[in-house]
């Protein structure tokens, strides 16, 4: 995520005080994630691009990575992440999809296959933490998936 700092994140409409940048055009995305998880008190949609290829190197819906971290098993508490079919950006059918997926998901985020990725967490700080534990092991999982023989 690089220099990414939270002053840079866009509040949501809905958030106490008001949005003073643009909203997402994945505000209805944020809006059924908040309706899901309770749990949730910040969420992060990004278009990483190791989170891109994750979904791609998964086998069907949901993926494990084979290289394990430490931050990924805490982040994962040891299960699958579920991977959000393509569906149109902004639309309500990704919306739903990703909500239904969040109400049954145990790590804190998702992969949208062929778009990017959505975390959350209690604060900014741990759903920027969640999307860089997303991107680091998709990172590494790559690599170790091209080295040379
Ligand atoms: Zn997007």
């Amino acid at each position: 995520m690089g220099d990414m700092r939270t002053n840079d994140l866009t509040p949501h409409p809905s958030s106490r005080g008001g949005a003073s940048q643009v909203a997402s055009s994945e505000a209805p995305l944020h809006a059924a994630l908040y309706e899901v998880r309770s749990d949730a008190h910040s969420i992060l949609h990004y278009h990483g691009c190791w989170s891109v290829l994750a979904a791609e190197m998964a086998d069907g819906d949901a993926w494990f990575p084979r290289m394990r971290l430490p931050e990924f098993a805490n982040f994962s508490g040891g299960e699958a992440v579920h991977i959000v079919p393509p569906l149109p950006p902004g639309s309500s059918e990704l919306a739903e999809e990703a909500a239904r997926l969040a109400g049954e998901s145990r790590p804190p985020g998702l992969l949208l296959r062929g778009h990017g990725a959505i975390v959350w967490g209690q604060s900014p700080e741990d759903a920027l933490y969640a999307a860089e534990v997303l991107e680091q092991t998709a990172l590494l999982e790559w690599s170790n998936a091209n080295l040379p023989e």
